[in-house]
């Protein structure tokens, strides 16, 4: 897709993808993209060492070595620019913590995630069962008042696949559309943008990170957006974002936002094509 960037892809570092740094600019190169942030998980800074999981994020000492090869991407390919990002856990309570990883290197962005519901890691299949010793409406009330208050913490400037809760199909019996009035109006107080991340595509629920009717009161709200793959893959890069920007063109979003050095740009889309100008 002509001018657009794709700010979320992990590389090998994550433990449960594949492909260098390298691979995944070139990917971006051959699917025309103009950007291409990285976004690899950030170490399991709120456990001891021992009890980190290398099956979900890189370890604390490959961590400057990520910002290095980042760095170093940017440097050698002079046809796309590549954006320093990360995605990092909000685990409440940690903040300071959080900050102090952050604080060393130069983000363009930094992207908040919610994967842990006080230590349950509901994304990752291994512990997907425990689903059923929830009620999904309180479990959707939980993880969303969890990524408000990841939102008014400062520390992120994009809140990743917003509604990623619904990964494995798990749908409120009640109407979602005053949570989601609720959570956009306080995503816009917070001041962070959204991603539309195409991995729910890819996933069982099979749709947009954010739901369309998600999607439609963040744009009532003027909640920007960016996008994103979610690749783990150098062939994910870039996947799905024609339907994605369809999705968004549709929902009312006339603009996505570019980062650099956590400075925010917003670039129109073009009312046709859909091409970032
Ligand atoms: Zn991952
Ligand atoms: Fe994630
Ligand atoms: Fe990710
Ligand atoms: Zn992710």
């Amino acid at each position: 897709m002509k001018g657009h960037a794709d700010y979320h892809m992990h590389t090998c570092l994550c433990g449960h993808g594949s492909g260098t740094v390298e691979e995944y600019v070139l990917a971006g190169i051959e699917a025309g993209l103009d950007e291409v942030g990285f976004s690899e998980h950030i170490p399991m800074y709120w456990l001891p060492p021992d009890e980190r999981d290398p099956g979900v994020a890189m370890r604390e000492e490959e961590w400057e070595g990520y910002v290095t090869s980042v760095l170093a991407a940017r440097e050698r390919y002079a046809e796309i620019s590549v954006r320093l990002g990360v995605e990092a856990d909000y685990i409440p309570g940690r903040e300071a913590d959080l900050e102090r990883l952050l604080a060393p290197y130069p983000w363009d962005y930094v992207y908040g995630s919610v994967h842990f519901i006080g230590g349950w890691g509901f994304d990752n299949p291994d512990y997907k069962h425990q689903y059923d010793e929830w009620d999904v409406d309180d479990l959707y009330e939980r993880y969303f008042g969890l990524m408000c208050e990841a939102a008014h913490t400062g520390i992120f400037d994009v809140m990743a696949h917003l509604d990623v809760i619904k990964k494995w199909g798990h749908r409120p019996a009640r109407s979602p559309l005053e949570l989601y009035d609720r959570v956009a109006k306080q995503l816009q107080q917070a001041g962070v943008v959204v991603e539309a991340n195409t991995a729910g595509y890819r996933k069982p629920v099979g749709e947009l990170y954010p739901a369309p009717a998600l999607l439609q009161a963040l744009v009532r709200h003027g909640v920007s957006l960016t996008l994103g793959s979610d690749a783990h893959a150098p062939g994910e890069v870039a996947s799905g974002f024609r339907e994605a920007v369809a999705e968004l063109q549709a929902a009312g979003c006339r603009s996505v936002v570019r980062f650099g050095m956590r400075k925010r740009v917003e670039v129109p889309l073009d009312v046709k094509s859909g091409a970032a100008l």
